[in-house]
C-alpha cells in the first residue's frame, strides 16, 4: 500500500523544526545574509536540538533518523533561510560517506566526534576543484603513499563550511594515470598544511560559508583511507546518490516559502479595486507553483523512502533534485513578480528567495548533470 500520511513522530518533528525556524532563524536571516556569515549561536542551538547530524546512527551519537526525517528537517530549515540551512545540513551530507564506507574504527572516532561534542563541529565534503566541477574525474589533487601514510597536495574550491570544519572528506588521485578508478577518498582532520583560501562573496545563500581550501603536504595516516584505494569515485557518487534527496528537500523549503509569501501578499494587495488573488493570471501563477512543489515533494519523498529501504536511488534522486531545484527557481521568480516592485526591494523576503533559489540548480550536481544521469539510467532500462 502507498500512504502519504506522516507519522505522529514525523509531524512532531516538523512542528519542532517550524518553531525553531520561526523563533531562531527567520528573525536573523536578513541580517546574516547581509553580513555573509553563519549565526553560530543559531547553529549551536540546532546542534543541541539534534538537527545537525540527524541521520547518523544512535550508536555513533546521532539521532538515528531516516532520510525521510532528514528531508523534513531540511525542508523546514530552508523555509527560514537557505543559507543557514545549507551550512547546517552539510554535516548530514558529508557524514554519509563515513556512514556507508567507513570502518567501525573510523565511525567510532569521527561520527562520534561530530555528534557527541558539546560544541557544534562541522564536517566538509571536498570534491570540487578549479578545473574539475561537473567532471569529477578531472581532479588533480594528489595523495601520494609514503610508508604508512598519504601526503595530500592540491586545491579544492567552493567548499561549504570549509573554514569552519574540524574534519574533511577529501577526494584525491592516488593514481593520476587513471580517471575514475585512480581516485580515493580520505578522512582528513583539520591540521597542519590545510590552508583556508578565499571566501566566496556569493549572490545568494550568503549565510553559508563557501571557501577555497589548499592542501600542502597534508599527512594522513593510511587508516584514514575511506573505502579501498581506487574506490573514491564510487564513494563520492554513492554518497551523493543517497544525499541528493536532502538537496531536493532544501529546494522544496524555499519553494514552499515563496508560495506562502505570494499567497499571503496576493490576498492583501488590492489593485483595480480587488485583491490580486482574484486576478486569473495571478491565480495561474499560484496554481502552477503549488503543482510543481507538490510534484517535487512526492519525488523527494520517494527518493528518501528508497534510501530508508536500503536502496540506492540513482534515477529517482536525480529526478527529485532536478525537479525541486527547478521548482524553487520558478517559484522564486514568480514570487517576485507577484510582489511587483516590492518584490524587488530588500524590505520584503522574496528578494532574498530569488537570489538564494539559483543555487539549487547548481550545487550537489548541476541540473544539467542530473538530466544526463536520468537519461543514462533510462537508457539502461531499454532491452
Ligand atoms: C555555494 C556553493 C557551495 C558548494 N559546496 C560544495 C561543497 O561543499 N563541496 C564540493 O565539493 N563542491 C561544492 N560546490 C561545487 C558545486 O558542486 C559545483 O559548482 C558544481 O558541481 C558545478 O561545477 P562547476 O561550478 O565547476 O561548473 P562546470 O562543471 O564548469 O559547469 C558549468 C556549466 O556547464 C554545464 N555542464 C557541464 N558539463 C556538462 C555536460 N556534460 N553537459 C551539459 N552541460 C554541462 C553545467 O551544468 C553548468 O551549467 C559548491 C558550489 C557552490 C556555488
Amino acid at each position: 500500500m502507498i500512504g502519504f500520511d506522516l507519522s505522529e513522530e514525523q509531524v512532531a518533528l516538523q512542528d519542532m523544526v517550524a518553531k525553531f525556524v520561526k523563533n531562531e532563524i527567520i528573525p536573523v536571516a536578513a541580517e546574516y545574509d547581509k553580513l555573509g556569515m553563519l549565526p553560530m549561536d543559531v547553529a549551536q542551538k540546532a546542534h543541541e536540538l539534534g538537527l545537525i547530524n540527524a541521520g547518523v546512527p544512535e550508536e555513533y551519537g546521532g539521532a538515528g533518523m531516516g532520510m525521510m526525517e532528514s528531508c523534513l528537517i531540511a525542508e523546514g530549515l530552508t523555509y527560514g533561510c537557505a543559507g543557514i540551512a545549507t551550512s547546517l545540513l552539510l554535516n548530514s551530507i558529508a557524514a554519509i560517506p563515513i556512514m556507508f564506507f567507513g570502518t567501525s574504527e573510523q565511525k567510532e572516532k569521527y561520527l562520534k566526534l561530530i555528534c557527541e561534542s558539546e560544541e557544534i563541529k562541522f564536517i566538509s565534503f571536498a570534491v570540487t576543484e578549479p578545473g574539475a566541477g561537473s567532471d569529477v574525474a578531472a581532479i588533480t589533487t594528489k595523495a601520494d603513499k609514503k610508508n604508512s601514510e598519504y601526503i595530500i597536495n592540491g586545491r579544492k574550491t567552493f567548499i561549504t563550511n570549509g573554514d569552519l570544519a574540524s574534519i574533511y572528506v577529501v577526494l584525491a588521485k592516488t593514481d593520476p594515470s587513471k580517471a575514475h578508478k585512480g581516485m580515493s577518498a580520505f578522512i582528513v582532520p583539520r591540521g597542519e598544511g590545510i590552508i583556508v583560501g578565499k571566501k566566496e562573496d556569493k549572490m545568494g545563500i550568503r549565510a553559508s560559508h563557501t571557501v577555497e581550501l589548499i592542501f600542502e603536504d597534508v599527512r594522513v595516516p593510511e587508516k584514514n583511507l575511506l573505502g579501498k584505494e581506487g574506490q573514491g569515485f564510487a564513494v563520492a557518487m554513492e554518497a551523493l546518490d543517497r544525499s541528493r534527496a536532502l538537496a531536493a528537500a532544501t529546494a522544496l523549503g524555499l519553494a514552499q516559502r515563496a508560495l506562502d509569501e505570494s499567497l499571503k501578499y496576493a490576498c492583501q494587495r488590492v489593485q483595480f479595486g480587488k485583491p490580486l488573488i482574484s486576478q486569473q493570471l495571478i491565480q495561474k501563477k499560484l496554481a502552477e507553483m503549488s503543482m510543481e512543489i507538490d510534484a517535487a515533494r512526492l519525488l523527494t519523498w520517494r527518493a528518501a523512502w528508497m534510501v530508508d529501504q536500503g536502496k540506492l536511488p540513482i534515477l529517482e534522486s536525480s529526478q527529485a533534485k532536478a525537479m525541486a531545484g527547478d521548482a524553487a527557481v520558478r517559484a522564486a521568480v514568480e514570487a517576485v513578480q507577484i510582489f511587483g516592485g516590492y518584490g524587488y526591494s530588500k524590505e520584503y523576503p522574496v528578494e532574498k528567495l530569488y537570489r538564494d533559489a539559483k543555487i539549487f540548480q547548481i550545487y550537489e550536481g548541476t541540473n544539467e548533470i542530473q538530466r544526463l544521469v536520468i537519461a543514462a539510467e533510462l537508457a539502461k532500462k531499454v532491452k
